[in-house]
């Protein structure tokens, strides 16, 4: 089946009442199950025979997001967890289980990553460095030098939308033996599917396009074997980071309509995106749709065409951190909350909110200059989106 079908029927439950089978996902809170015979239970609690025992272990509703979830991204099983930073915390310490273990991850990752790689996992012992994947020979240096147990890297980057070369780097990880775990949030299943350019698994924060209506937080993991999901499963099992039932219901619910909603969203990015860029108020505009920004050649040759995110960042012309406030207020449309790829745009201030855990230093050795702001396109039409954005960045004295 071809990836849109798959969208609005992959994962079900497999529930039926009498013969009848439901159209939509059952939504089943029970947190354990009985059953009739004794024996059974006990070998379901003994993983000799496939069952639902205890809702912490698994659950119907939330494997059938995991069922869609391995589908869209061509994996043989997925985990979902309860956020998307209890899936990246769950995948990296799979790889990175043992204090001394060096892990390598992307400088440019989500803020939330960032803080917990460089804080929780310092104190679990994780040795973490944080490289560039745009300077692949220092990469490949580095990786000799350090023999890390696997980089974390997003497609794309966060907030200034620059693209990962993933095949080159899924290259060189190749030659060094280091597995590649690839959060592709922002890039979602529709533009790419990394396991087919040789990840190790797949992270997605379910928050974001795959819940897509700004009622879910959840996290997935798409993994490459598995092996790699038994793992991932019984760290779950213990650290009790488990998706909620209602949860998993919205995701899947969310993921019928994912190809139409980031197609549009696309569009809609790719609209706005054009008339900010030589906007008088704008400095910089960082989308990989336009043919001038540094990821258009690489996104052209990963995505699909015509498809280049659905996420932009802006730089105002001249703007401090008060006249970026003010303009988040001067918004009517858009809404400054901090989250991204609902059906509604969104802005959102990295200083205060995604980036607020780095120091201003480290925000500036990553590009993001006090006067930047990201932009999640909705599904609204394009001309109210610019004309808001607009009257906001222009205010009549
Ligand atoms: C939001 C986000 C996360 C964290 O997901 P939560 O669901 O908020 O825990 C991780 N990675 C990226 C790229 C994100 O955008």
């Amino acid at each position: 089946m071809r990836f849109d079908t798959l969208a609005v029927h992959a994962g079900t439950s497999g529930i039926t009442f009498d013969g009848a089978h439901p159209t939509a996902l059952p939504l089943v809170p029970a947190s354990s199950f009985w059953y009739e015979s004794a024996d059974q239970l006990d070998r379901v609690l003994g993983d000799q025979e496939p069952g639902f025992s205890y809702a912490r272990y698994a659950s119907p509703t939330v494997v059938a997001f995991e069922e869609a979830v391995a589908a869209l991204e061509a994996a043989p099983a997925a985990v979902a967890f309860a956020s998307g930073m209890a899936a990246v915390h769950a995948a990296v310490r799979h790889y990175a289980p043992h204090p001394g273990d060096v892990l390598f991850a992307s400088q440019d990752c989500y803020g939330g990553t960032f803080t917990l790689l460089a804080s929780t996992l310092a104190q679990e012992g994780v040795a973490v460095e944080f490289v560039d994947v745009f300077d692949l020979p220092g990469l490949g240096r580095r990786m000799t030098q350090s023999k890390p147990k696997a980089l974390l890297l997003e497609v794309v980057s966060n907030p200034l939308e620059q693209v990962a070369d993933l095949d080159a780097i899924a290259e060189l990880a190749r030659r060094h033996g280091v597995p590649l775990l690839v959060d592709s949030t922002f890039s979602t299943p529709c533009l790419i599917r990394p396991l087919s350019h040789g990840a190790a698994c797949v992270i997605h924060s379910a928050t974001k396009y795959l819940g897509g209506h700004g009622d879910v937080t959840g996290g997935v993991v798409a993994c490459s074997t598995d092996e790699q999901a038994a793992g991932l499963r019984t760290w779950r099992k213990y650290a009790g980071s488990v998706l909620g039932v209602l949860e998993a219901y919205l995701s899947v619910r969310g993921i019928r309509t994912l190809p139409l909603r980031v197609a549009r969203q696309c569009a809609n990015a790719a609209a706005v995106a054009h008339a900010l860029d030589g906007h008088w108020r704008i400095e910089r505009v960082y989308y990989p749709g336009l043919a001038s920004d540094p990821g258009h050649r690489v996104a052209c040759q990963l995505f699909p065409k015509g498809m280049f995110g659905a996420v932009l960042a802006f730089a105002i012309r001249d703007a401090d951190k008060h006249a970026v406030m003010r303009f988040l207020e001067r918004l009517k449309l858009i809404r400054a909350a901090p989250t991204l790829g609902d059906c509604f745009s969104l802005v959102l201030y990295p200083v205060i909110a995604s980036h607020r855990g780095l120091t201003p230093e480290q925000r500036a050795a990553r590009g993001i200059h006090d006067n930047v702001v990201r932009c999640s396109a909705g599904l609204e039409d394009p001309a109210d989106l610019i004309a808001d954005i607009d009257q906001a960045l222009t205010p009549q004295a």
